[in-house]
Formats: structure tokens, sequence, C-alpha cells
């Protein structure tokens, strides 16, 4: 076996250099922990590259409360968060927080919408969840100038909703934790995680890494890593397309779930849901179901050219909530699954690495433990 590439006395040893990791790993840093990642090659699944860059709160938490806590806590977090790592590295992560809309097709969709979100709002038992319901004609009024498409009836609405240039978030966020003095190991791909006594060694063909602590950041990685360490959790991935369109004149004054104009001036379009396996390649029947839904909200966009487009797979669980969970078989050794890495990164930089550092975990944290899908198996 090779040597050991980094003989660094890690105290932690974080598998990922995707949205979750390097969140995660911030956060260990200032608590003066010792840091390092682990991350593959370029050829890879890795969602952190793929995804549609919002922050977003409303619809997040059905059927778990405290996600949708735990997602609100994010959001609030964000601003300072991002303030953070441009004083920093000078990225500016363009975070926005201008509130976001999801616009509704027909009475149909908005009725299954407003159901959706009243039993989000139920199960808070009464607690206030910051979304609203608005009629076309205060849609009109929130996008003066847009122009909707006469199927339009309506939208879901959440002042709390933003969203952020997710590749300069991980750019910025890679560039902190080396600055704070974080070791970064790219091509260290982990085969295996094995107990070697008071540490974990990290097996790779780079050499071996060694650590009390491991946190599991690996998207999806965590299905062939997790088993072995009494951490058999059911992932799952879920494909997702993204349509990006030329660089046209600011139309769209916030995110919508479907839409979102970047900073630079292109309109991405997204984000399609297929159960496809690992298969991450564009099907054009999807992109073309996309780009129908978009002219048909919003008939202007037909006028745009697309000139981009991608597919990428979503670590899912089968709640559709994150995990977050300490292994009993193997103590120390901790995973971090979700669908929502981008939301939680503020979140996860600054509480979650806390519950990894030895604070005490967050109220409530067993609710994102990996018992609930053993009870939902026998349910
Ligand atoms: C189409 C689409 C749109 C999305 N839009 C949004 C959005 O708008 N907002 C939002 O919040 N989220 C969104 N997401 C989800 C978001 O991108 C993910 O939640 C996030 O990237 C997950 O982060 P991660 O670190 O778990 O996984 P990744 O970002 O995939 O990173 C995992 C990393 O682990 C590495 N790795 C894996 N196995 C190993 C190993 N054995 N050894 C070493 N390294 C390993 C991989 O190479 C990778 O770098 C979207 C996802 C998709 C697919």
């Amino acid at each position: 076996m090779p040597a050991t590439t980094a003989p660094g006395n890690f105290d932690v040893a974080v598998i990922g250099g995707g949205m979750i990791g390097p969140a995660v790993s911030l956060g260990l840093l200032e608590r003066g922990l010792k840091v390092c990642i682990l991350d593959e090659g370029d050829d890879v699944l890795r969602v952190a590259r793929g995804n549609f860059g919002l922050v977003w709160f409303q619809g997040k938490g059905f059927g778990m409360p405290r996600y949708v806590e735990w997602s609100r806590m994010s959001a609030t977090l964000y601003p300072a968060f991002a303030a953070e790592l441009k004083s920093y590295t000078g990225v500016d992560v363009g975070h926005a927080q201008p509130g976001g809309l999801e616009l509704l097709l027909g009475e149909e969709e908005l009725a299954h919408r407003r159901h959706f979100i009243g039993q989000i709002y139920q199960q808070g038992g009464g607690k206030e969840y910051e979304v609203e319901f608005l009629d076309r004609k205060q849609v009109e009024d929130m996008l003066p100038g847009v122009g909707l498409g006469d199927d339009v009836v309506g939208a879901s609405y959440s002042p709390v909703d933003g969203h952020v240039n997710p590749l300069f978030l991980l750019r910025a966020m890679h560039t902190r934790f080396q600055q704070a003095g974080g070791t970064y190991l790219p091509h260290h791909r982990v085969s295996a995680v094995k107990k070697n006594g008071a540490a974990y060694d990290l097996i790779t063909e780079a050499g071996t890494v060694s650590a009390p602590k491991v946190v599991i950041a690996a998207g999806h990685g965590l299905k062939q890593l997790g088993p072995p360490l009494g951490l058999d959790i059911p992932i799952r991935p879920q494909r997702g397309h993204i349509l990006v369109t030329e660089r046209t004149k600011p139309i769209l004054p916030m995110p919508m779930s479907a839409f979102r104009q970047t900073v630079e001036g292109s309109i991405m379009l997204g984000v399609s849901a297929e159960e496809a396996g690992y298969n991450d390649q564009v099907d054009t029947g999807t992109v073309a179901k996309i780009a129908e839904r978009a002219a048909r909200t919003i008939p202007a966009l037909r006028e745009l050219n697309v000139v981009r487009t991608w597919a990428a797979l979503r670590v899912l669980t089968p709640d559709k909530c994150p995990v977050y969970a300490e292994s009993k078989s193997h103590p120390g050794v901790y995973a971090i699954a979700s669908h929502s890495g981008v939301t939680l990164a503020a979140v996860n930089a600054k509480v979650a690495s806390g519950w990894i550092a030895g604070d005490p975990a967050p109220e409530q944290f067993e609710a994102f433990g990996v018992e609930r899908f053993d009870a939902q198996k026998t349910a």
C-alpha cells in the first residue's frame, strides 16, 4: 500500500468536496479543528456542478417539520455566510433573497399546490409558515413587464426564497477552506474506511489518510461507503435537466422554482425529475417539455436561444428530507446527504459542523437520523 499521503494528524477527514463537504468543513475549521477533504477526480458524479442554484424554503419539509425549520434557519444564516465568504475570498456568490414564486398553470395545479402547502402548514401545528398564495393579478404586479401566459392562474410565494450562483459558491467555499488551513486532497477516491485503534483509516489509491472522525459527504458515493460502516441509507439518483438561455436584459426580478435569471443575464429553466438510475445523459424529450412549459408560462422566453443544457442526478432519500446521522457501530463516522445542498450550505457550515465537532446536537436533530427509514419500511 502506498505511504500515507497527508500525515497531518487530522481531527476530521471529510469524504467529498461537493456542496456539503466544504460547507461543513468550513465550520469545523472555524472551531479550530484540523480538517482534510478527500475528493475524486473530474469525470465523476458530482451534483455540486449541475444544480439550479435556488436557496429555497417553500415546499421543503413535507412530513418532517424539523426540516422546515432547518431550511428556514439556513435562509436566515445565508446573507451573513455569503458576505463572510466574499470578505475572505473576494468571490461574490451572488446570493439574493428577493422572495420566490412557484407559478401555477391551471386550476388543477393550483388546487394541488394549495393542498400540499396546506399540509406542510398543518404539520407545523399552527406555527408561522411564510408561504402564501397569489392570484394572477398579484403575480402580474410582482413581475411587471414579464407577460404571463394565459394558463397562469396564480402562484405560491415565499419572501424567504432566494438564489445564489452555485459554481461561485463552490469556488468560494473551496478557496476559504484552503485559506483557513484546510487540506484539500483531490484524486483521493476513498475505496474503504477501516477502524484502526482510536482512528479510522481512509484507503485511497494515492495513500491512506487517518482521522478519529470521518464525515461521509460523498453524495452518491454514500451508497457504497455507508453500509460497511453501519450507515445503509436508502438514497437513490433522480435525474433533473436544466436549460440555459442566451443572456438578455434583466426581466425576472425574483427566482421561481422553474426559472431564474442569473446576474449575467442568462435565464435558467428547469427542473425535471426522472427515475433513470445512474444515467445522467440528456434526454431531448425532457428538454423539449421544459422548453414548452417555459414558453406557456412566460411566452417571451420563446424568443431566446437555449445555449446549454445538461442533466444531473439528485441524491434523494425516500422522504426527500436530509440525513444527518452518526454510525452506531462506528462512532465518529457521520453521514450527511441531502438533495438541497445549496440551500443548506449556510446551516451546514454554521450549525451542523458544531454537531460533528462535539457540541450537543441541535434540538430534535434525531428527526434527520436513519431510524426513520426503518419505520418507513415497516409502515
Ligand atoms: C438538476 C438539479 C438541480 C438542483 N438544484 C438545486 C437547487 O436549486 N438548490 C439546492 O439546494 N439544491 C439543488 N440541487 C441539489 C444539490 O446540488 C445537492 O444537494 C448537492 O450538490 C449535494 O451535495 P453533496 O456534497 O452531497 O454531493 P455532491 O455535490 O455530488 O458532492 C459529492 C462529492 O463527493 C465526491 N465523492 C463521492 N464518492 C467519493 C469517494 N468514494 N471518495 C472521495 N470522494 C467521493 C464526489 O466526487 C463529489 O465531489 C439540485 C440537484 C440537481 C440534480
